[in-house]
């Protein structure tokens, strides 16, 4: 049999870690790495933090699992804390951030739904977005690469340019049911959206009676030093995915929104078996115990500007291989001019783990726990290895 018992669709490196303490990572063999890319936004609290590993084996102790067809006090703690630190009035958990976009989507349709509108239904979202690998996320990009043999896609997307307005405008139609966006683009290459489009959505919206969804899986829970990204921009969503942080590691996602765009979310129209389970949820209160408080954020702040600036300094020493930094706080993306998958991958042989993304970016998502320290050793060994790094000839 020449297929793996682990489904192959993963591009996995050498790298097998199997043990975990703070910002760093250890192998098989005993191997260390400086973890920068913190299992992809989501390990915010680093690995093995006492907080989160405390919370999580209490409760697996006492609870790990019931129904949803039973009462919540778990799960009715979390919302309400997440309730009362955003715009939201209601949340629902999931255990990933495709599912919660899912729902983010379900619900925005099922608002004009409601409202005696069935045929607005469509969303409009973004070139080189990211949402997810369900159907109706791999239907809500226009990436070729992850939707590649798996038609028929869902219907109910129109893709326009990422950061245009104009564009967005001109795509509404009497079918639109909403915009979902991602504030700041992850795997699309930590491409923030600049405040007059994200103003212009949230004005569009009102205008129109549409939905303004936000995918906050990968930019949301304290990453940019806010606890969501749409504080930078002074507006505010109706509906928003956020998942990967949340769990601080533990499977956890949630849509949340207002309770005029949940208006059709009555009893029965959606579910999930492990949802808002009670272990999830003593990981997210955990998790928000700690990252949700102003002097975290501040920290975040702090260790952003930090970490930015030791980078841009550190660029013309090394202008053949890297351009320019971008993104806010901790959710940080060199721009490249040379390969940056294969510079992530020396990166990694030396110890040092950063993730690549779209448009030819190496991100940089270090644990928010970091300190200066971790911050020096970072930029010095990223520094050294860009000394030491022969570019790959083109074939
Ligand atoms: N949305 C965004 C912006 C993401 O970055 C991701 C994952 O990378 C997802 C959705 C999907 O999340 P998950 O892999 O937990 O389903």
């Amino acid at each position: 049999m020449a297929i793996t018992p682990l489904m192959p669709v993963y591009p996995r490196s050498p790298v097998r870690p199997v043990r975990g303490e703070g910002v760093y990572l250890y192998g098989e063999q005993g191997e260390q790495y400086l973890d920068f890319a913190s299992g992809i936004a989501v390990n915010l609290l680093g690995h093995g933090h006492p907080h989160l590993t405390k919370a999580i084996q209490e409760q697996a102790a006492t609870l790990i699992h019931v129904s949803n067809l039973y009462g919540s006090p778990q799960g009715e703690k979390l919302a309400q804390r997440l309730v009362d630190a955003t715009f939201a009035d209601t949340v629902f958990f999931t255990n990933s951030g495709a599912e919660a976009v899912e729902c983010t989507i379900k619900t925005a349709r099922r608002y004009h739904h409601h409202h005696g509108n069935p045929h607005r239904s469509v969303l409009i979202t973004f070139s080189n977005a990211f949402h997810g690998r369900t159907m109706a996320t791999i239907s809500a990009t226009n990436q070729e690469k992850l939707r590649d043999g798996f038609a028929p896609l869902l219907p109910g997307f129109t893709v326009v340019e990422f950061d245009n307005l104009a564009e967005a405008e001109a795509a509404i139609t009497e079918h639109t049911a909403g915009f979902l966006v991602e504030p700041i683009q992850g795997e699309g290459g930590i491409r923030p959206a600049s405040a007059e489009f994200m103003k212009g959505l949230r004005r569009l919206a009102d205008e129109h009676d549409l939905m303004l969804v936000l995918d906050e899986v990968q930019c949301g829970v304290a990453r940019t030093g806010k606890l969501y990204a749409y504080e930078h921009y002074g507006i505010e969503p109706d509906i928003l995915a956020t998942a990967k942080g949340i769990g601080g590691g533990f499977p956890l996602g949630a849509c949340l929104a207002t309770e005029k765009a949940a208006v059709g979310m009555v009893v029965g129209t959606h579910g999930s078996t492990y949802g808002g389970n009670p272990l999830a949820m003593a990981a997210g209160q955990a998790v928000l115990d700690v990252v949700a408080a102003p002097e975290f954020l501040d920290h975040v702040t702090r260790m952003g500007e930090r970490l930015r600036g030791a980078l841009e300094q550190m660029i013309p020493n090394h202008d053949h291989l890297f351009e320019s930094v971008r993104g806010v706080g901790l959710m940080l993306g060199i721009k490249m001019k040379t390969d940056s998958r294969a510079f992530v991958t020396y990166l990694r042989d030396h110890g040092l783990l950063t993730v690549a993304a779209g448009d030819n970016v190496m991100r940089v998502l270090p644990p928010l726990v970091i300190e200066e320290s971790h911050v020096t050793e970072f930029v010095e060994r990223l520094s050294e290895a860009a000394r030491r790094y022969e570019v790959p000839q083109a074939a």
